[in-house]
């Protein structure tokens, strides 16, 4: 076979890093790396590393690029240098971006058709059974709270991968809870910007960057245009480096969701919060609070925290002190989940905790009040994992939002519409014109106003091969387990099976379990190598994979459009729910790692320098 200029180059890229002895001797990125691998810091040439180290950590630590709890918080894990990514196929992850957003819509328009989408998988998994259950019970009082079906806000983050066999980017996944790292990621190009300003500036400190020993810096060195000519580094900046504006386009989405409930509210009181629902121990605290910073900072919104349970705590429909009523004001929500199996127990005691608290599903217009203060949005980061509803209680603070007029991001049809079986069905050429149809039937327009052809085409391209474990896919999987994946309905990573693991589970799996799962054919991506921080400690040079983000955002009634509503003019909180590109995020894991994930420990944050 004849080979690719990517080949071409990685073979001259991987002579000269034998000649330096930094990476193992076989093409392979499972080829076991050992510790002769390791970078000594005071290495001669090497030690630009320690500088762009430096220099890394301490703008990390200066901008709020930062990882972990406040009590022990460090720079974020990142790379030193940006990654080498395709400029055509970052561009058209951004082309994407807005029929992205319109199938995120489409798959929540229809509460009805979600729930038959997925009921086999609820049948099978408790969790996705309880989303359903608490959607359904919160329905009726969330479609009269908000006068006409809830307002919900989507953020997305739609994941791709570039197989490199056939050139093609492939979707992994298409995220509408908690798609986190937006700003981490803003900051994460910032630096490596000024760190590529610095090498070039301060090259006694960093190594000769012009020359042709590339092992100063392991990765994009065979690209043209890098490393740049001090003189040249701001246009090869410009010219390489996508601005990112994900920190700033999240804030104004949520911001714009913000004014939207205070239109449909009728109420601009000054007093008005974004929640920001957060996990107990939260971790990525900093990409939270850099959103909190700027929605404060230039927006004008103040923002609190709380966890699920803290809402359920303190949860009222009116700002001053509640008369509990006589009724059970929570029944919809007891009934519900009495009949999921874990909750069933607990279930009454959850509901009477929210009444006792003084929230009554519909009361005052569906207003929500958390600690004295009226909510119009609740931004979920937690919520998307059994694991953040470990009693009842925490189902009863999730209730509170979805059967109230807060803006919901996401609601709980959203959150559905983003699980790994609607990605399936999604895959099927009639059921995503189905579903497009449908969101522009919803929206007053035809198809052919919708450009639902155009959609079915350029996602349809997008989309590798997905399937329900429960056809003769099963036997071609089991046969060679190497080229799929098998994903439950789970997020935030660490949940697949590969391999091995693959083969193991569809065998030992009844068929009923399986309906828990999808197939997906693997993504191939090439590899290239880096070096990453973590814990503000240089590692080896890796032979690592990539997988690019792009967000995008919209403001809807459970996936319809919201009819006249200009929120600024066109201007920022507009365009940051006109469902564009917002910006992107580039995550690089070790070749040898299923798996990613930033949170999850598997990846790191990137950013891309196109070729
Ligand atoms: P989650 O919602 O848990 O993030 P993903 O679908 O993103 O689930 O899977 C987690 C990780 O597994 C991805 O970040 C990617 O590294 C890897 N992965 C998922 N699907 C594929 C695939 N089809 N081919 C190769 N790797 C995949
Ligand atoms: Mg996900
Ligand atoms: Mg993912």
């Amino acid at each position: 076979a004849t080979k690719t200029t990517s080949q071409i180059k990685w073979a001259a890229r991987r002579r000269a890093l034998q000649r330096r002895k930094l990476v193992g001797s076989t093409r392979t990125p499972r080829a076991a790396m050992n510790d002769d691998d390791v970078v000594e810091p005071s290495a001669g040439k090497a030690f630009s590393q320690q500088a762009m180290t430096d220099f890394c950590v301490a703008l990390a630590c200066r901008t709020g690029l930062l990882y972990g709890p406040p009590e022990q918080c460090t720079p974020a894990p990142t790379t030193l240098v940006p990654a080498a990514f395709p400029r055509a196929s970052y561009e058209r992850a951004v082309q994407l971006a807005p029929a992205m957003t319109r199938l995120a819509d489409a798959t929540c328009v229809d509460p009805a058709w979600l729930e038959q989408a997925l009921a086999a998988a609820a049948r099978a998994d408790v969790f996705t059974d309880a989303l359903i259950r608490v959607r359904s019970a919160a329905e009726p009082t969330r479609a009269a709270a908000a006068g006409g079906g809830g307002l919900t806000l989507g953020v997305y983050r739609s994941d791709y991968m570039v197989d490199e066999p056939t050139g093609r980017l492939l979707q992994v996944e298409l995220n509408t809870v908690a798609s986190s790292f937006g700003a981490l990621s803003t900051l994460v190009s910032r630096m490596h910007a000024a760190a590529l300003r610095f090498a070039s500036a301060d090259a006694e400190a960093c190594g000769t960057l012009d020359e042709t020993d590339d092992s100063v810096l392991p990765r994009t060195s065979d690209v043209e245009g890098w490393p740049p000519a001090p003189a040249n580094v701001d246009a090869a900046i410009t010219r390489h480096m996508p601005e990112n504006g994900a920190l700033e386009g999240i804030a104004a989405a949520l911001a714009a969701a913000h004014v939207a409930h205070g239109r449909i509210r009728g109420t601009e009181s000054a007093r008005r919060h974004i929640v920001f629902v957060v996990q107990p121990g939260e971790t990525n605290v900093h990409d939270q609070r850099l959103l909190a910073d700027r929605l404060w900072q230039h927006h004008g919104i103040p923002v609190i925290r709380a966890t699920l349970a803290q809402l359920a705590r303190h949860a009222k429909s009116s700002r001053g002190s509640s008369t509990p009523s006589s009724s059970v004001p929570c029944d919809r929500l007891a009934a519900a989940l009495r009949d999921v199996p874990d909750f069933a127990d607990t279930a009454d005691g959850a509901a009477k905790i929210l009444a006792d608290a003084g929230y009554e599903p519909g009361a005052n217009g569906g207003r929500l009040f958390y600690r004295g203060r009226e909510i119009s949005v609740a931004y979920f980061r937690a919520g998307y994992t059994p694991n953040d509803y470990p009693t009842a209680v925490e189902w009863a603070g999730r209730y509170a939002i979805e059967a109230s007029s807060a803006v919901s991001c996401p609601s709980l049809a959203l959150q559905l519409a983003g699980t790994k079986k609607v990605q399936q069905d999604m895959a099927d050429t009639d059921e995503l014109r189905t579903a497009l149809e449908r969101k522009a039937k919803a929206d007053g327009k035809s198809a052919r106003e919708g450009g639902v052809e155009d959609d079915v085409a350029s996602l349809l391209d997008a989309f590798a091969e997905l399937c329900a474990p429960n056809t003769d896919v099963v036997a071609r999987a089991a046969a060679d387990p190497q080229a799929w994946v098998l994903k439950p309905q789970r997020e935030g990573g660490g949940n697949n099976f590969y391999g091995d693991g693959l083969a193991e589970k569809l065998k030992s799996a009844t068929a009923e379990e399986l309906d828990a799962y999808i197939l997906m054919e693997r993504i191939r991506p090439a590899s290239q190598a880096s070096w990453m921080l973590r814990s503000a400690r240089p590692t080896r040079v890796q032979e690592t994979l990539q997988e690019l983000g792009v967000y995008s955002a919209s403001l809807t009634y459970d996936g319809q459009a919201i009819k006249d509503m200009t929120l600024d003019g066109g201007g920022e909180l507009d365009r940051a729910v006109s469902g564009s590109a917002l910006g992107h995020l580039l995550r690089t894991k070790a070749a040898t790692s299923d798996e990613g994930g930033v949170a999850a420990g598997f990846s790191v944050l990137d950013s891309p320098w196109l070729e």
